[in-house]
């Protein structure tokens, strides 16, 4: 019997399903890398937009059809959606067999067995301890370090589907980040909520960098996501401290107002994530900042908005994404009283994104004429003689290569660049 794996959402999600993929390995399945081959088609889903929510439905509802000239086949959703939509999805007619949430994938095999089934209960210590995840064949590897979220941002759904914040085993996460450097993958994202808070016995997350550091076999570390509260000054310096760790960070911002941001729970002040900028760049010189904003959060005035566009305009992120604001039912924000119309959500999601752009395009422009190291990929999607990877500054370049570039690290001048590649 085969499974074909479809993932939606963030690169938790990526990580969750080569967790489930080594689940079902082990329990004595293949693996289908086309849909037609599949028996069983699994969606593993997101939650945090509405639209993410309706474009798996839309699948879904796409390959319904397969039922019919195939009635042995099963659809199965994993992930946020199944934890947040749960038995509705079993009870419609979406012809969907199986709702499983993120703590219960180690049931899968057994909820195969069955006809139809969900398993949706929280497990608040499950961290699937002494799994293998199936990391594929590609040159980078994502390593879950820690599961769930405790901060309750207002407009989040996460800890409502993800459940509570837990961390993986120090043990553990050594023995997998050295497996992936094995194997060929040498740029390593540590992935968590909130990876700052990491904690596994005397191990905190500026320890851990210090130790994952040392591992011979990869040439990167990278993390997301940080959180402005949490990101302290031990990080900071195991950040400078760490060669292998890269310079960059993932900071979400959400608002430059400080009424906003004490509306979205976020517990800090636009003055303290500017003392973090200032901080990490003083430390590291040349730190890319990447950011997350959202546009028309309830009670959001223009003057508001104008602080969040004062403060990209003075911090000068590298790149931002920007969202509008959507509700989540369930969140706190949610229930709000003074929600912004859409189309001014739309209209300041524009005005955000225009001038995120200029300023991405000019830090993209002012790295012409330098020399860079990128680590190569994958083949460029347009030509067979060039290759594309990164910059340690988590900036995509595109260099002359081939094939057996794949896995190494290149150096390269910039020739030319947009405002999301350079061009080598
Ligand atoms: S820190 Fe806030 S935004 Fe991030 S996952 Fe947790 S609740 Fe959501």
């Amino acid at each position: 019997m085969k499974f074909y794996i479809e993932t939606y959402g963030c690169q938790m999600n990526v990580s969750d399903s080569e967790l489930v993929s080594g689940i079902l390995l082990n329990a004595g399945w293949e693996q289908a890398f086309a849909i037609d081959d599949a028996d069983l088609i699994l969606f593993n889903t997101c939650s945090v937009r509405q639209h993410a929510e309706d474009r798996v439905l839309g699948r879904i509802a796409n390959e319904k059809h397969r039922k019919m000239q195939n009635p042995e086949l099963k659809i199965a959703v994993l992930g946020c959606m199944a934890q947040r939509v749960g038995k509705r999805l079993l009870e419609k007619d979406f012809g969907v067999d199986f709702v499983v949430g993120v703590d219960q994938y180690l049931q899968l095999p057994e909820l195969l067995s069955q006809e139809r089934g969900m398993e949706t209960e929280f497990d608040h210590f499950q961290i699937y301890p002494g799994l293998k995840p199936v990391h594929g064949d590609q040159s980078c590897a994502f390593v879950t370090i820690m599961r769930g979220c405790d901060n309750f941002c207002s407009y989040c759904i996460v800890p409502h589907v993800r459940g509570r914040e837990r961390s993986v085993d120090f043990e553990q996460i050594v023995e997998e980040v050295a497996k992936c450097g094995d194997n060929g993958m040498k740029d390593v994202t540590l992935l968590g909520q909130n990876v700052n808070s990491y904690r596994w016995g005397d191990y905190n997350f500026p320890r851990l960098l210090l130790e994952l550091n040392k591992i011979d076999s990869i040439y990167r570390l990278r993390f997301v996501t940080s959180h402005p509260k949490d990101l302290s000054d031990g990080l900071v310096q195991a950040m400078a401290d760490c060669d292998k760790v890269c310079e960059h960070i993932h900071l979400p911002l959400q608002s430059g107002s400080n009424p906003v941001l004490k509306a979205m729970n976020r517990k800090y002040t636009i003055e303290h994530y500017f003392g973090l900028v200032e901080k990490l760049r003083a430390a590291i010189p040349n730190i890319s900042l990447t950011t997350d904003l959202i546009a028309g959060f309830p009670g959001e005035t223009h003057a508001d908005f104008e602080l969040t566009l004062d403060a990209m305009r003075e911090i000068r992120f590298d790149y931002a994404f920007c969202f509008k604001y959507s509700e989540r039912e369930g969140t706190a924000a949610c229930s709000f009283e003074n929600q912004v119309p859409e189309t001014e959500r739309l209209s300041r999601l524009q005005e955000m994104i225009d001038l995120q752009r200029e300023i991405t395009l000019e830090k993209f422009s002012a790295q012409v004429g330098n020399e860079i190291e990128v680590y190569v990929e994958s083949l460029s999607k347009k030509s067979v003689h060039q290759v594309s990877g990164k910059t340690r500054d988590y900036k995509i370049a595109v260099l002359d290569g081939d094939e057996s570039d794949i896995g190494t690290l290149k150096k390269a001048r910039v020739k030319s660049a947009t405002a999301g590649t350079l061009i080598c």
